[in-house]
């Protein structure tokens, strides 16, 4: 859509297919509904290096249509926006639809021809050129065309992996698809009891052969089958790699403000000022309510029994799952669950300043197809209007 609407605004006419009945419809479901578009950075170096060695293919795009030119963007077309805790940029209205609404709006407004429900049969190509595009009945033909079909991620959404298909058949080399940002399954059945506790502040760290591997704090949340939330997500690449060399565990703070000694002096108060209360009730002071039942049933703690009774051995116990609540991995989602695709489109067959083919020429690509995963925070958007952008003014300035 962003690239639509710059190759309009660029003077192209620009027909736009889309198999879905609306294009947008995994933009609807961004940042919890909320969309989260981007993320606050000044430095495009920065913001290039969070994906990792491949970052470096998007400083041209980033430097023509970074961060700023976004918001921009999007503030002259009357959406303003906020940024919230660690950066993350989302629309003042809170809601991912307008966001949609907007570049449908603009596509309007620059009369891009809008093709829905429609099925890509085939894409001829003939001496490194595209011919056609061959739809169900008929067919489209340009001078320029662009690929932008997403990756393998909640294939409900439409994006079921075609353009990967499609690009192999015309000679670039696809890096295998994986699905990242993804939840993580645990053994533990009783988290079930936890579905839906969301955690604001923890620390959560993974351990293989006891030693620590990965550690971030933030937030996570409890699903009915383990932990979701940006910072699991943003661990089950480096979770993946471990469970790919055997069993990993993963362990709670969730007070990490307080060191275990000052854990403890805090237990001790609450329990010596509360004395006649029960235990249960004691602690919700200090833990989340859900949460409370469950250390206690681990601890082997009877939730009924007044602080007076508490032993010096059970207050060792809940001292150490409230800071080292322990859960074995399992497994990572699938592509179902997984909010970005890792893979894609090979970068050094596509030409970073212009998004254009290497192997064909009035082929270009934008958006989640190319091999770029980044972290949740607005930086997976950020690569699509960044690239669309620069996909669509170049598909018109090369004509
Ligand atoms: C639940 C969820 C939440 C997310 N939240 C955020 C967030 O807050 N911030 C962020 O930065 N990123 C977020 N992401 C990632 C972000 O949504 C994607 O990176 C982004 O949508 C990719 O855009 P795209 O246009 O490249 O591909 P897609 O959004 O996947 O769009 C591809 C389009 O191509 C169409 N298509 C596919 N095949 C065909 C075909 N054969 N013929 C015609 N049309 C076809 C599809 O129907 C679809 O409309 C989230 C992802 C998920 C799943």
């Amino acid at each position: 859509m962003m690239a639509a609407v710059r190759a309009s605004e660029c003077a192209a006419r620009v027909v736009l297919l889309e198999k879905n009945h609306v294009p947008g419809v995994k933009l609807l479901m961004t940042g919890k509904e909320r969309c989260n578009i981007t993320h606050f950075e000044t430095d495009i170096r920065s913001f290039a290096a969070v994906f990792g060695k491949n970052g470096k293919f998007l400083l041209s795009a980033l430097s023509r249509f970074g961060m700023k030119e976004t918001i921009d963007f999007f503030h002259k077309h009357n959406l303003n926006t906020k940024i919230e805790q660690d950066g993350r940029i989302f629309p003042e209205s809170d809601r991912a639809k307008d966001v949609q609404a907007l570049f449908l709006r603009l596509m309007k407004e620059n009369n891009v021809t809008l093709l829905t429900g429609c099925r890509i049969k085939d894409i001829p190509c003939r001496q490194s050129a595209i011919e056609e595009i061959i739809l169900d009945t008929n067919g489209v033909k340009a001078e320029k065309y662009l690929i932008c079909t997403g990756g393998l991620s909640y294939p409900q959404t439409g994006s079921t992996g075609d353009g990967y298909s499609w690009a192999k058949q015309m000679g670039h080399t696809i890096i295998r698809p994986g699905p990242a940002l993804t939840p993580v399954a645990v053994k533990e059945k009783w988290v079930r009891e936890l579905e839906g506790l969301s955690l604001n502040n923890v620390r959560i760290s993974i351990y293989q052969n006891n030693k620590k591997q990965d550690e971030r704090l933030g937030e996570a949340l409890f699903t009915g089958i383990g932990m979701s939330g940006p910072i699991i997500l943003d661990m089950s690449k480096s979770i993946g790699k471990l469970l790919a060399a055997g069993q990993a565990e993963l362990f709670i703070d969730f007070i990490p403000d307080m060191d275990f000694h000052a854990l403890d002096e805090r237990i001790l108060r609450d329990l010596q000022k509360y004395n006649n209360r029960s235990i249960k009730n004691i602690l919700s002071e200090l833990l989340p309510n859900k949460l409370v039942p469950v250390i206690l049933e681990l601890a082997k703690i009877d939730p009924g029994g007044k602080g007076s009774s508490i032993t010096k051995d059970e207050r060792k116990r809940l001292r150490l799952l409230s800071k080292q609540f322990p859960l074995t991995i399992k497994n990572l989602s699938g592509f179902d669950k997984a909010i970005i695709t890792t893979g894609g489109i090979a970068l050094k067959e596509i030409d970073p300043k212009t998004m254009r083919s290497r192997i064909i020429n009035n082929l270009y690509f934008a958006g989640e197809i190319l091999d770029l995963d980044g972290p949740t925070g607005g930086y997976n958007l950020q690569v699509c209007w960044s690239t669309g952008y620069i996909a669509g003014e170049s598909a018109v300035s090369c004509i």
